[in-house]
C-alpha cells in the first residue's frame, strides 16, 4: 500500500480500484431499489411505518413527476430542513432525477442561521416539518431575494397555511415523470452540504453525482460492507450531515439493508429499538458510544443482536473503544471521513487497529506533508494528510478563493487533519490544524461564532478556540472578548446574546473571557494557537 512516486510517499488503499461510474444518482439508486423492491429497507421508529424498495420507488417517481409539474428544473435548489424521516430520501432521490441540487441544514437552526444558508445556496423550493413552518417563514422573510425566490414550501408531515401539503406530491399520477434529463454527472451538483472546512465561515460543499455515486461504490467495494438482507442499521445520526446523507440513508439502499429511522436522540427509545428490531450494526458518534460504554440503562435492554458499532466525525479515545467492546461484546470500529470527500476516506475493518481510523477506501490515495514546507513525509512521519480520490467536491459554492486554498492544482485535497500512517496503510489522527471546532460531532465554526460576537454593540473583537472537554463531548467553544472602552458588558450578557443567535450545540460552552487584545499575524489572522496555550 506504500510507494514512492516522483519522489514522494504515496499510501493507497488495499482494494482493488472501482471502476468509475458515470450514471446519474437517480439511475443509481432506482436500479437498487428494484434490485431490492421486496426487501424493507426503511423503517420508521417508533411509529413502525415501513417502506420497501419498491414503495420508496414509487414515491420517487411521484415526487419527481409533480416537482416537475411545478416547473422546478435541473440547476434549482431544494432545501431539505427536517429531522430524520422516511421523506428525506425519497425527496432527495426526486430531486436528483431532475438535477435539482439538494442543500441540507441542520433542524435546529435558528433564522438567522437558516436565511444565511438560503441565500447564499439560492434555494428555490424548502421542504420541512409542520413544527418548524415558523422558523422557516422568518427565514424566508428576512431578505427580499429569498422572498422573491423560494416559490414553495413543502411540509412533509402535514400542512400549513401559504404551503403545500407533500400529501399532494404522494398523490401526483407520476405522468410527468422526466426521462432523458440533461444530466453531467461529474459536473452537475447533487449535494449542497455546508462546512466550515479547513477555515471561515460555512461553506457549501458542492458534491457532484459522481463524487456521491463513487463514495458509495467506494463503501460497498471496500470495508464498509452490510450483509444484505440481513443487517439492520440504525438510524440515529442526522441525514442533514453528510455521514447520515450517505452511510445511512444510501448506504442502506445500496447494500439492501434496513434502516431504523430515529427522529432524535432519546437514550431509552434508541435501546429499544435495538432490542426491537435486532439492530445488528450501530452507526455512531463517540458521544453516543460512550453513552453505550458507561450508561446504567444500557442493562436494562437486550441489546445482544448488536454485533458491530462504528464510530466516526470525530476523534474516539482507546480507552472507551475496548469498554465498549467489553461490556456489550462487539466489534468496535472507527472510520473518518469529511464532508468534502462525499464523506468516507477510511474505514477500519475486523480485526481492527484500534486506535486508528483504519485504511483508504478503495481508489483513494493519501500523503502526509509538512504543514509548514509542505513537504511530503515518510510513513511514520506526523503532518497534514492530504487526499485524492472521485470523492472529493468540486469545490466551495461561489468561493474560488477557499477551494484554491483546499484543493492544489494536482487535485490533493488538504483535509486540516493531523496524523501519520503505518507501514500497512492504518492511519492515526494525532491532531487538528484547522480550526473547525467539534462538538458531539456536530461543526462549529469559529468564524461564525467570531462575527456574531463582533455585532453586540459593547464588543470590539473577538477570537473563539475550541477546548477540550470531557471524552463524550469533545470539544466547547470558548470566546474571548474585548469590550469597546467605556462600555460594560458580563460574561453572562455575553452567553446570553449567543445563545439568543445560534443552533443550541453552537453555544460558548467553554465560557468567556475578557482580553485587551486578540492576538494577530501582521496580515490580520487569529493566533488562535496563543489563546489556546493561554489556557
Ligand atoms: P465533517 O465535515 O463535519 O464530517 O467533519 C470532518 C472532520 O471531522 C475531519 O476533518 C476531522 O477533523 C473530524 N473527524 C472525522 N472523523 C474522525 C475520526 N474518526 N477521528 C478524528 N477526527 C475525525
Amino acid at each position: 500500500v506504500v510507494s514512492i512516486e516522483n519522489g514522494e510517499t504515496i499510501i493507497r488503499s488495499p482494494y482493488p480500484d472501482v471502476e468509475p461510474c458515470d450514471k446519474t444518482f437517480g439511475e443509481f439508486i432506482l436500479s437498487y431499489l428494484d434490485e431490492f423492491k421486496n426487501l424493507e429497507l426503511m423503517v420508521d421508529y417508533p411509529t413502525g411505518r415501513v417502506y420497501t424498495g419498491a414503495q420508496m420507488k414509487e414515491y420517487v417517481i411521484k415526487v419527481a413527476s409533480c416537482l416537475t409539474g411545478l416547473g422546478y428544473k435541473a440547476g434549482d435548489v431544494a432545501l431539505l430542513f427536517s429531522s430524520n424521516c422516511l421523506e428525506y430520501p425519497i425527496i432527495f432521490t426526486a430531486c436528483s432525477i431532475i438535477g435539482v441540487t439538494v442543500t441540507t441544514a441542520n433542524p435546529v437552526y435558528t433564522a438567522g442561521e437558516l436565511s444565511r444558508q438560503l441565500e447564499h445556496s439560492e434555494t428555490d423550493i424548502i421542504f420541512t416539518q409542520e413544527n418548524m413552518v415558523p422558523l422557516v417563514q422568518e427565514a424566508v422573510s428576512m431578505n427580499e431575494s429569498i422572498t422573491k425566490r423560494v416559490k414553495d414550501i413543502v411540509i412533509i408531515d402535514g400542512s400549513a397555511d401559504k404551503c403545500r401539503p407533500f400529501q399532494s406530491f404522494l398523490d401526483d399520477d407520476g405522468t410527468r415523470f422526466p426521462e432523458n434529463v440533461d444530466i453531467d454527472p461529474r459536473k452537475s451538483i447533487l449535494a449542497l452540504p455546508y462546512s466550515s472546512g479547513t477555515t471561515g465561515l460555512p461553506k457549501g460543499v458542492m458534491l457532484s453525482h459522481f463524487n456521491m455515486i463513487s463514495n458509495l461504490i467506494q463503501a460497498k467495494c471496500g470495508q464498509m460492507k452490510f450483509k444484505t438482507g440481513e443487517d439492520v442499521l440504525l438510524g440515529l445520526l442526522p441525514f442533514y450531515h453528510i455521514y447520515g446523507m450517505m452511510v445511512l440513508q444510501f448506504g442502506t439502499i445500496t447494500q439492501g439493508c434496513k434502516l431504523i429511522v430515529h427522529p432524535k436522540f432519546e437514550p431509552e427509545t434508541f435501546l429499544q429499538s435495538i432490542e426491537d428490531y435486532k439492530i445488528s450494526y450501530s452507526h455512531l458518534v463517540p458521544a453516543i458510544a460512550l453513552f453505550l460504554a458507561k450508561s446504567p440503562i444500557v442493562e436494562n435492554y437486550n441489546i445482544s443482536s448488536l454485533k458491530t458499532a462504528l464510530s466516526a466525525a470525530a476523534p474516539f479515545g482507546l480507552g472507551v473503544t475496548h469498554e465498549v467492546e467489553n461490556r456489550l461484546n462487539i466489534n468496535m470500529l472507527q472510520a473518518y471521513g469529511l464532508t468534502e470527500c462525499s464523506p468516507l476516506t477510511h474505514y477500519d475493518e475486523v480485526p481492527q487497529k484500534h486506535g486508528t481510523i483504519g485504511r483508504l477506501v478503495p481508489s483513494t490515495v493519501a500523503k502526509i506533508v509538512d504543514p509548514i514546507s509542505r513537504k511530503c513525509l515518510n510513513v511514520g512521519e506526523t503532518g497534514e494528510i492530504l487526499l485524492k480520490g472521485p470523492q472529493v467536491m468540486l469545490g466551495y459554492l461561489k468561493n474560488q478563493e477557499a477551494t484554491d486554498k483546499t484543493i492544489d492544482k494536482d487535485g490533493w485535497l488538504a483535509t486540516g487533519d493531523i496524523g501519520h500512517s503505518d507501514s500497512d496503510g492504518y492511519f492515526t489522527i494525532s491532531d487538528r490544524l484547522k480550526e473547525l471546532i467539534k462538538y458531539k460531532g456536530f461543526q462549529v465554526a469559529p468564524a461564525e461564532l467570531e462575527a456574531l460576537l463582533c455585532t453586540h454593540p459593547s464588543i470590539q473583537d473577538a477570537a473563539v478556540i475550541g477546548i477540550e472537554a470531557s471524552e463524550d463531548v469533545g470539544e466547547v467553544p470558548k470566546a474571548f472578548v474585548v469590550t469597546k472602552p467605556g462600555e460594560q458588558i458580563t460574561q453572562q450578557d455575553i452567553l446570553d446574546f449567543v445563545e439568543k443567535n445560534v443552533a443550541p450545540y453552537k453555544k460558548l460552552r467553554g465560557g468567556v473571557s475578557f482580553i485587551d487584545q486578540v492576538p494577530k499575524t501582521a496580515s490580520g489572522k487569529i493566533l488562535r494557537r496563543m489563546l489556546k496555550d493561554q489556557q
